[in-house]
């Protein structure tokens, strides 16, 4: 089979990841390229993003080719790649496979902006507390260290989105509330739903330390329903995809949330913050399990004494925006 042997002390030396690499850079972008590997009829590199947009080779100026170069593919995978932040300071490098994982996590990946889905900021973790200060006059509410906070979505049924950042175990936190249809959250029942989350604003990481308890208050009965207990997920991980089913986040139909808002149209929440324990955390199967596991709210009855822990006027509420998507 291989006729060079380690046994014929052959001395076949090493190649340089950085050399190769600097010949698997696009031509057109300069970003290392990447499989699927296409190129011209001659085999000059373009990388995927570039490729459909070429009438023909920006080095030779020949026809492009439909076939990918299987070959240089096999070998991209042997290289190690500097991760997509290196532009914004990291400086670490990964084989192919590994490289995504690192990417959700890097600590200088790009977030957007967590109080308003249409600005334009992106940067990293610790710019978000000045950008929301500068740009959106928003301070992160501090929460209790017992992980108890209460919120007012106000006018319930003059907005589709409702968004609270707060701070809690020295980290950002956003409870979204949002009106969607069913179908957009993969739903058959042809109705308005109601979806909630708390999302940790970072690395996906980081979030799966922590579990949290949402229900709806009735401020009138002073009893509390529709009790729900959800893993925190990254803000960077689209709601919608995690309602489907077996919904990963506080799910409830429109019709059934109506039934809580008070006098004044607002519904409210009691939210309970959980640190998990870090074996737990890091556990894949374990962490769902950990979620049952007591909490502060689930040994208080649905009772006034549920509501005296946190403070009765609501958590400043920021003005949030208006989803212009849904319905
Ligand atoms: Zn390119
Ligand atoms: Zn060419
Ligand atoms: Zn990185
Ligand atoms: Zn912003």
């Amino acid at each position: 089979m291989n006729i060079y042997n380690d046994a014929d002390g052959v001395e076949l030396g090493t190649v340089n990841n950085e050399e190769v690499l600097q010949l698997l850079e696009c031509p057109v972008c300069l970003d290392h390229i990447t499989p699927p590997m296409k190129q011209c009829i001659k085999g000059h590199l373009v990388c995927n993003e570039c490729f459909p947009r070429l009438p023909h080779c920006p080095t030779c100026r020949s026809p492009m080719n439909q076939e990918r170069n299987l070959a240089i593919e096999q070998i991209a995978r042997l290289l190690k790649y500097p991760c997509r932040y290196y532009p914004m300071g990291c400086r670490e490098a990964f084989i192919l496979s590994k490289k995504g994982a690192h990417e959700q996590d890097c600590p200088y990946l790009q977030l957007k902006c967590p109080f308003h889905g249409q600005c334009a900021f992106n940067g990293s973790l610790k710019d978000v507390v000045p950008h929301l200060a500068s740009e959106h006059a928003v301070t992160p509410v501090p929460v209790q260290p017992n992980g108890t906070l209460f919120y007012r979505a106000k006018h319930f049924y003059r907005r589709n989105i409702w968004t609270l950042i707060y701070q809690w175990d020295g980290n950002l936190f956003r409870f979204i509330v949002k009106h969607v249809h069913s179908s957009a959250i993969g739903r058959n029942e042809n109705c308005n739903m109601l979806i909630a989350h708390v999302q940790y604003i970072g690395a996906e990481s980081m979030a799966s330390r922590y579990a949290y308890q949402i229900s709806l208050f009735d401020t009138d009965s002073r009893q509390t329903g529709h009790k729900f207990e959800g893993l925190v997920t990254s803000t960077m991980k689209p709601l919608e995809s995690q309602c489907s089913k077996e919904a990963d986040i506080f799910v409830t139909t429109f019709h059934q949330a109506k039934n809580y808002t008070d006098q004044w149209a607002n519904l409210n929440f009691i939210i309970t913050m959980k640190k998990l324990e870090e074996d737990l955390a890091t556990t894949p199967s374990g962490s769902t399990t950990s979620v049952t596991a007591p909490t502060p709210m689930e040994s208080t009855p649905s009772t006034s004494s549920s509501t005296a822990t946190p403070t009765p006027a609501p958590t400043s509420t920021p003005a949030a925006p208006v989803a212009s998507t849904s319905s």
